[in-house]
């Protein structure tokens, strides 16, 4: 698959095509943005590019079809490496944890060690260049990150290292000053529902994973039919409460569950009904809404609150997800969220 494949990226696309084209590609790249837009694609296809063997291929793409680009596509070229969590890596065969130690869920420093004392001083094997893709890099703990930074800094010859992260601002500052970002940008909601569409999900189905998926193809692609009606099940129970009774509120948040897998999907879902609210405001009629069965509803809570108190609560729904990214601690970060909503702080 060549870069023109890859939808909605156009201004992280341009600046590394930009120096494929000019021969100045940066030795180190952070490509950023959310979970499921591209990012891991857009590393192998920089991979490919770097060592494609197409005669007719463009200076800044791949070809997609040549040994090279088909060994790569299938994690097979010797000099296109991907570092990933330990656990990942030991179960692909792929790594075995020092002194039979239980594989940890991080990429740990025996695994960059490894890369760099050991893999990174051979000869490259066939390519022109050698790729190294960790992902995703915020798995990596601190002394990880910590023993990466001189390679990071100045790699070999011929190496270009590409860190893929959805949490870029929990890496060390001193990750992120050695690495060129690349920002990703959340896909359009339509191109997401064509996709889906194309999948041949029902349109209902459809309509509420994207919602949800907030631009991430691949979250949509992953809400399976029973997860959706589970969460079409709570969008429910929360419009059936009282819109100024924040007691509810958090009694619905707590039997949401409440570890932060648990409070980021309560959030999600709360940002689909308040959006519902709000598009129920502007229109009012069923038309653009997520969740169309659930209109009067949402009629009946945008004639109890004004368009501004509902975007603040969305506002304070987007702030609680960011912190929640940033290991706040979940229950407690969604019931500060809802006594935020009824309070007016
Ligand atoms: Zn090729």
């Amino acid at each position: 698959m060549p870069f023109s494949e890859l939808t909605g990226q156009d201004r992280a696309l341009s600046t590394l095509r930009a120096a494929l084209r000019a021969g100045t590609l940066h030795h180190a790249l952070l490509l950023a943005g959310p979970e499921g837009v591209g990012k891991g694609t857009a590393a192998r296809i920089l991979a490919q590019a770097l060592n494609c063997e197409a005669p007719d291929r463009a200076p800044d793409d791949a070809c997609g079809a040549c040994g090279p680009c088909r060994k790569i596509a299938r994690g097979l070229h010797p000099d296109v490496l991907l570092l990933q969590e330990e656990r990942t890596m030991a179960r692909a065969g792929r790594w075995e944890p020092r002194g039979g130690k239980t594989p940890s869920k991080d990429i740990v420093v025996d695994q960059v060690r490894d890369l760099t004392d050991r893999r990174l001083a051979l000869r490259l094997f066939e390519g022109r260049r050698r790729v190294v893709i960790v992902d995703p890099a915020e798995a990596m703990n601190p002394q990880a990150q910590n023993a990466l930074l001189k390679t990071l800094e100045e790699p070999p010859e011929d190496t270009v290292l590409c860190l893929v992260s959805s949490s870029a601002d929990v890496l060390l500052p001193t990750i992120r000053s050695r690495c060129l970002r690349l920002p990703f940008a959340p896909l359009p909601d339509a191109f997401v529902a064509s996709r889906l569409e194309a999948e041949g999900r029902p349109p209902a189905e459809a309509r509420l994973a994207v919602a949800l998926a907030g631009g991430s193809l691949g979250r949509a692609l992953a809400l399976d039919t029973a997860t959706l009606a589970a969460r079409r099940e709570a969008v429910e129970a929360a419009a059936a409460l009282p819109a100024d009774d924040a007691g509810a509120w958090i009694a619905f948040a707590r039997a949401q569950g409440e570890d932060r897998e648990a409070a980021r999907e309560t959030c999600e879902l709360l940002l689909v009904w308040l959006r519902d609210v709000l598009v129920a405001q502007a229109a009012g009629e069923g038309a653009g809404l997520a969740l169309a069965d659930l209109a009067g509803a949402a009629r009946q809570v945008a004639g109890a609150l004004s368009p501004a108190e509902v975007l603040r609560r969305i506002e304070q729904v987007r702030l609680t997800l960011g912190s929640l990214r940033q290991n706040a601690a979940a229950g407690l970060a969604l019931e500060r969220m809802l006594i935020g909503w009824f309070h007016g702080c």
